[in-house]
């Protein structure tokens, strides 16, 4: 069907299947018939687990060139991040408070930042009820020209603290949740939880501390990626999914 792609806003034949959340993300989350587990949330605060073919896509949002192109070289850089290995930096190191985590270093500021800002993005312009929770207003707009221009902003712009519970084998590593909006100090943070790694975005200028300079991916490339402590694992994870986890 021809359309209005909502990246680069020209009218072209759009794709029928638009990823929101990358399929590779979903690796290791598919059982032997390919089906993905997920866990959905549903009104009354009642969670079930439901089983989907494939990961959550859409239809008429992105034409070819934006979606295979622009968005899919992102997705392919990010897939050997995320889960290659291929950064040639890695470290399983300890700060000063005790805190590990996860040194990674010549990464691709651009390529990196603007993949994950995509997802935000995706599940922002989605209709998907899955994504219902994202809405960036006027954010949405300026996050698209940053994508369709290549532009990753500065360090502190739309930052992305990267979290991780996949140091804990006894904690799933197979759950992809909805993603969810909260409100901190009068501003907004989008969480989403995808394959033991959890992604929170802080949109709102004013919430943005200086402290997260030391960890969110710096233009020199660098980022790191916090190993949740076991209680705080547990927190986040009953949030969530919105379980109480004894
Ligand atoms: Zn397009």
């Amino acid at each position: 069907m021809m359309g209005k792609c909502k990246l680069c806003c020209e009218e072209k034949e759009l794709c029928k299947q638009s990823h929101i959340i990358p399929n590779f993300m979903y690796k290791d989350l598919f059982d032997e018939k390919n089906r993905m587990y997920a866990i959905q949330s549903e009104e009354g605060g009642i969670k079930q687990k439901g089983i989907r073919q494939t990961g959550e896509f859409e239809a008429n949002i992105l034409c070819k060139g934006c979606d295979n192109g622009t968005l899919g070289k992102l997705e392919r850089y990010a897939s050997l991040i995320l889960y290659d290995g291929y950064p040639k930096i890695i470290e399983h190191r300890k700060s000063p408070d005790g805190m590990t985590y996860t040194y990674c270093a010549e990464l691709d500021y651009a390529k990196f930042k603007l993949f994950l800002l995509s997802l935000l993005w995706r599940a922002s312009i989605s209709s998907r009820p899955q994504f219902k929770e994202v809405h960036l207003g006027p954010h949405e707009e300026r996050i698209r020209r940053m994508l369709f221009g290549g532009n990753p902003g500065e360090q502190l712009e739309y930052p992305c603290l990267i979290m991780t519970y996949l140091n804990r084998e006894d904690y799933p590593s197979d759950l992809v949740t909805q993603p969810s909006q909260s409100k901190v100090d009068g501003g907004y943070i989008y969480k989403f939880l995808i394959g033991g790694m959890i992604y929170i975005f802080f949109v709102s200028k004013n919430i943005i501390q200086e402290r997260l300079t030391d960890v969110v991916i710096n233009p020199k490339g660098e980022l790191k990626i916090l190993h949740m402590p076991p209680e705080m694992a547990k927190k986040a994870l009953s949030n969530m999914l919105g379980i109480v986890w004894s």
